[in-house]
């Protein structure tokens, strides 16, 4: 096994990784709330959680990846449930602002070539066991009810010599008052830093349940404490989200999970960093915002023009999960072009050929390809993997070229850089050559077929096999095979 070491934000260090039940990963990260389009920042920590998850997977780990949609308790600063908001806003029913936004968010996992979590569980269809919990927390002394709604007590929580703060490094008499999901309710609270696990509704909060306590609905990160609980177990091995999440919703979730069953929920805290936009936060309100549709279109005046899914992935890849990401239009450039060059030299190692015994590269190209599993065993450094995966570009063309010689490279190495050049491209890097999707550079072709097969996907999930088939046969008389797998619908001429 390689030696995987990881930075575990708890301990505000690297360590070397050591799973729980040997050769097995339980992994959770925090999903999307879906109210609303999915943002190229949100794209940024859920590719960087899918290239880490691959490559637990090229390790040869049996991971079970967890990643929950959050369909309720997410509050908006003035109180407001972000699910209602958006339901008020469209007149929609708030199951139906989660269903558009989800759907979407799906597509566009699907579009950046993520791979799917083992289990998505969301919060609305884990109300019970969320009861259950607080219902825990109230029995082991660690939360006080205040008409209707339950509050965690953090005071008597420190004062049982539990860390409160831990991850997020805040001192308790520094930590803020007013946390987001219950600015409403200070007055409540027997200390400020207390924070709301359940909620009485108002009467016109429309997402609300019985509980013991009031009709209400549960706060935020309870939903993460349980489900993380219920799928991977009280404690597991890697708990992942954007940074922005370290407090108070990491925080909480700790502290819930300790207040129920006096135990930390998992060994490794992982934190992505933020998606910046020209050095700065990227911002509507400041026009300083792109959206992924844009990016892939270039319809926007941020870029010059647009770039394919996959050399935005790549732009992702060549900075490190835990680095800022600066979207500038001369960076995207400058990856498209690195890019192409990666997919060019890929396509001209896969043509090479070899029928020497011994080869006086062999060992410098073992050591390349070596190298770069080491760099992603190294904290899943994606650039420094990248970099030396660009140390073979010149050797294989200079191969290709005639320019070294031809018994320069053995039969034997050359056959298994193929299989490892490819194994790093494809399912650790989850890249695909635009050019070869299609059998020819139709980049317009391939946006036509994402969306022949999403309309495809959509009658399917309708059973409308009428529409489905007649979509197939067409296809098939146009000379475009689709093929169904479990990850979805591919194509190919
Ligand atoms: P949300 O839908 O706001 O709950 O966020 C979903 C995930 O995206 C969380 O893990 C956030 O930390 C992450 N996220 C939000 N904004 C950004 C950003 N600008 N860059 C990177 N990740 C982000
Ligand atoms: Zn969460």
């Amino acid at each position: 096994m390689h030696n995987l070491e990881v930075y575990n934000s708890l301990k505000r260090s690297k360590e070397q990784f050591k799973p729980i039940a040997e050769g097995k990963i339980g992994m959770y990260v925090c999903g999307p709330t879906v109210y609303s389009d999915v943002h190229i920042g949100n794209c940024r920590t859920f590719v960087s959680f899918d290239v880490i998850y691959r490559f637990l997977l090229y390790l040869g780990y049996k991971v079970r990846y967890v990643r929950n949609i959050t369909d309720v308790g997410h509050l908006l600063d003035d109180g407001e449930d972000r699910i209602s908001k958006g339901a008020r806003k469209h007149n929609l029913e708030p199951m139906e602002v989660v269903q558009r936004y989800m759907n979407g968010f799906h597509k566009m996992m699907d579009i950046f070539n993520t791979k799917k979590p083992d289990i998505e569980p969301r919060a609305t269809g884990h109300i019970l066991e969320q009861i259950e919990m607080v219902q825990a927390i109230i029995d082991n002394g660690l939360a006080y009810e205040k008409n209707g709604s339950v509050y965690f007590n953090t005071k008597k929580y420190l004062e049982e010599g539990k860390a409160y703060g831990e991850l997020s490094g805040r001192k308790i008499d520094d930590l803020l008052s007013m946390t987001r999901d219950d600015l409403k309710n200070q007055d409540e609270k027997d200390h400020p830093s207390d924070f709301a696990i359940w909620i009485k509704a108002s009467p016109d909060h429309i997402m609300r349940w019985n509980a013991p306590w009031s009709v209400g609905f549960p706060g935020w990160h309870l939903e993460c404490s349980v489900m993380s609980t219920k799928y991977l177990g009280e404690t597991f091995d890697i708990h992942g989200g954007g940074n922005d999440l370290k407090f108070p919703h990491h925080e909480n979730e700790i502290a819930q999970n300790v207040g129920a069953c006096n135990c930390q929920p998992a060994r490794y805290w992982l934190h992505t960093n933020m998606l910046l936009m020209n050095g700065r936060k990227m911002s509507k309100s400041e026009d300083n915002s792109i959206t992924p549709q844009e990016l892939f279109s270039g319809d926007s005046k941020h870029i010059s023009q647009g770039y394919h899914p996959m050399a935005l992935r790549f732009f992702m890849l060549q900075s490190h999960y835990r680095s800022t990401l600066d979207l500038t239009d001369d960076a995207l450039k400058a990856a498209d072009k690195g890019f192409k060059r990666l997919c060019d030299a890929r396509k001209t190692l896969m043509s090479l050929e070899s029928s020497s015994a011994n080869g006086s590269k062999d060992q410098e190209i073992r050591g390349i390809l070596d190298g770069a599993i080491a760099e992603m065993c190294d904290d899943f450094n994606t650039p420094k993997a990248l970099a030396k995966i660009f140390e073979l570009v010149p050797i294989i063309n200079s191969y290709a070229d005639g320019k070294i010689a031809a018994d320069s490279i053995s039969q034997e190495l050359l056959a298994s850089a193929k299989k490892e050049f490819e194994a790093i491209y494809t399912d650790v890097f989850g890249l695909y050559d635009p050019q070869e999707e299609g059998g020819g550079s139709h980049d317009a072709l391939d946006k036509v077929m994402r969306l022949v097969l999403d309309i495809r996907q959509d009658a399917r999930t309708n059973k409308d096999w009428d529409t489905s088939d007649k979509i197939r046969d067409g296809l098939a008389a146009a000379g475009i095979t689709v093929k169904d797998g479990k990850d979805g619908s591919s194509w190919s001429v």
